[in-house]
């Protein structure tokens, strides 16, 4: 291990060629590890551990995983225990041997030795009795990766590392775990797992090194280390841990923002359950929004007026609940309208604004609208949807078919139309895009949509939801810390992810 009481990311290599793995090894030293696990179960030949030890620049653990606990051996029991004691005394510095097999291969020298449990479907009741029978064995460290049914399983393992008689390894497997992976450092693990190859699938739920490394920066948490986080479902693709997480770097706060991902309905026992750790501060996403404004001990006034939270700050008298949306859509426009003729700029007030969609999204940018006065149109695809919206808000409605004969200064689009994967579709005809049209398109996946395509071509003022969402996390930032988040360095991080060459490509997005 490192050598010091820092957590250290062991970098997880699976490759079924033996010049791949050593290819990956040189990789793994080239971006920092500091230790290494062989999945020698990929291998479709057997080991030849001489080519494998050759350039070995840190600690090597050898891991032959079976099926029944996700591994890809396929040899009989005996040839893997025979793989494991050949790797002992080959040279690996560390050997994982499941708890059922860990008293049929002995101790040799220095080797150190992983006792590890697996289970792929549950978390089970009996793993209190698993536990301590694996710490009574002859092992340096114990390693319990079980299965998240529900996020309330990631605090079941974290209670190991309380008072643990032997240094111990706990998390859960899945999306529902990534918590537990993260915060193993804060707890006292001596080392998570990052895979190098996210898409080689090593296990369910595993990061990247380059993402532990440089998003959640595991290996300089400790316990002092604050929690926040962001609840959705699905999240597991929320731009906002790359966000808040270098807003906290770059401040110097000992802090890690995390994704949860907590199913409709279950957002109460969640919040609730979660104080233990406890989490300062989240943010909120689909389908939670309403929820977390119901939820809210205290409200801020876009909360009040859209029933709808993307924040939730923890206070000693409950939650207090705000939606940045709201006020980071005004901040877009306001920061992005052409000055008139003697430079100032159009006030809200004087504008008539278009707004398409009826949705969570619509709701907050036209209560925020009305209340600065400009003069709001909706036109939603489901009338009934644009009119319920429109007696609230106060304003008139556009049928969908009528929107192109609207004459405004403004038209924001909150529908999902233009969004990936479908990056051929506009709400909107072009010829509707005539110069001096500000054109505000919310949908950041891709950024330039065909809406902002055709807007730039047609010589429209226009703004992306890239604006709107940074501002959203900056202000939201705020709030979890009362510092300003780097703008600048968000946009630019922002259109790097969302970049084409790098968009779903976890390691390159970073
Ligand atoms: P939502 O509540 O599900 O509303 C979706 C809206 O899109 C509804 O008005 C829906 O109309 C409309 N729609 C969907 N498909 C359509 C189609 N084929 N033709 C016409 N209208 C269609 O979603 P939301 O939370 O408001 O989010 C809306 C969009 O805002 C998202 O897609 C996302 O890209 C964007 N967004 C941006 C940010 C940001 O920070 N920039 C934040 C959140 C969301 P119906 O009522 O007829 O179904």
């Amino acid at each position: 291990m490192a050598g010091n009481n820092s957590p250290v990311i062991c970098v997880v290599i699976a490759r079924t060629r033996h010049k791949m793995m050593q290819a990956e090894i040189e990789q793994a030293a080239k971006q920092g590890a500091k230790m290494i696990e062989l999945r020698l179960d990929f291998l479709a030949k057997p080991p030849d551990y001489k080519r494998l030890l050759a350039n070995k620049h840190c600690p090597l653990i050898a891991t032959v995983r079976r099926p029944a606990d996700g591994g890809r051996f396929a040899g009989t029991e005996e040839e893997r225990l025979m793989l494991l004691r050949q790797a002992v005394v080959a040279g690996f510095d560390w050997v994982d041997l499941e708890t059922d097999i860990i008293d049929r291969v002995p101790r040799f020298g220095k080797v150190k030795r992983i006792v590890s449990y697996h289970n792929l479907r549950e978390v089970p009741t009996n793993l209190d009795e698993i536990y301590k029978h694996m710490c009574e064995q002859d092992a340096d460290v114990v390693k319990l990766s079980v299965t998240a049914q529900h996020p309330t399983d990631n605090l079941r393992v974290f209670s190991y590392f309380k008072d643990a008689p032997k240094p111990t390894i706990a998390h859960c497997m899945g999306d529902m775990g990534i918590c537990s992976r993260v915060l193993a450092g804060k707890f006292g693990s001596p080392f998570t797992y990052g895979a190098l190859n996210k898409e080689r699938t090593v296990a369910p739920g595993i990061l990247s090194f380059a993402e532990l490394k440089k998003i959640y920066h595991f290996e300089e948490t400790n316990p002092a280390t604050e929690v926040y986080g962001v609840i959705g479902d699905p999240v597991g693709h929320s731009l906002s841990p790359l966000l808040h997480n270098m807003a906290f770097r770059h401040h110097g706060i000992n802090a890690v923002y995390i994704p949860f991902r907590v199913p409709r309905g279950d957002l109460a026992t969640f919040l609730k359950k979660f104080e233990q750790l406890p989490v300062r501060g989240y943010s909120v996403t689909l389908p939670h929004k309403e929820e977390a404004a119901h939820l809210a001990a205290w409200k801020d006034e876009a909360v009040e007026l859209t029933g709808a939270a993307n924040t939730l700050i923890r206070s000693p008298a409950g939650w207090r609940a705000y939606n940045t949306d709201a006020q980071a859509s005004i901040d877009s426009l306001e920061a992005n309208m052409l000055p008139i003729a003697d430079g100032t700029q159009i006030p809200i007030s004087s504008l008539t604004v278009l707004i398409l969609g009826a949705g969570g999204v619509a709701r907050a940018i036209a209560y925020m609208l009305q209340k600065r006065g400009a003069n709001l149109l909706i036109a939603n695809r489901t009338g009934e949807r644009a009119q319920k919206l429109a007696q609230e808000v106060g304003c008139r409605i556009v049928d969908w078919q009528a929107r192109h004969s609207v004459l405004c200064d403004v038209v924001i689009n909150c529908t999902s139309v233009g969004m990936h994967p479908n990056v051929d579709e506009s709400p909107v005809h072009s010829s509707f895009l005539t110069l001096g049209l500000t054109v505000f398109d919310t949908v950041y996946t891709p950024e330039t949509t065909l809406l902002i395509r055709e807007a730039h071509e047609r010589g429209c003022n226009f703004l992306t939801g890239v604006d709107m969402f940074v501002r959203q996390a900056a202000l939201q930032f705020k709030l979890f810390t009362g510092l300003d988040a780097p703008l600048d360095a968000s946009f630019e991080l922002v259109r790097k992810v969302l970049s084409p060459v790098n968009l779903g490509q976890d390691d390159t997005r970073i």
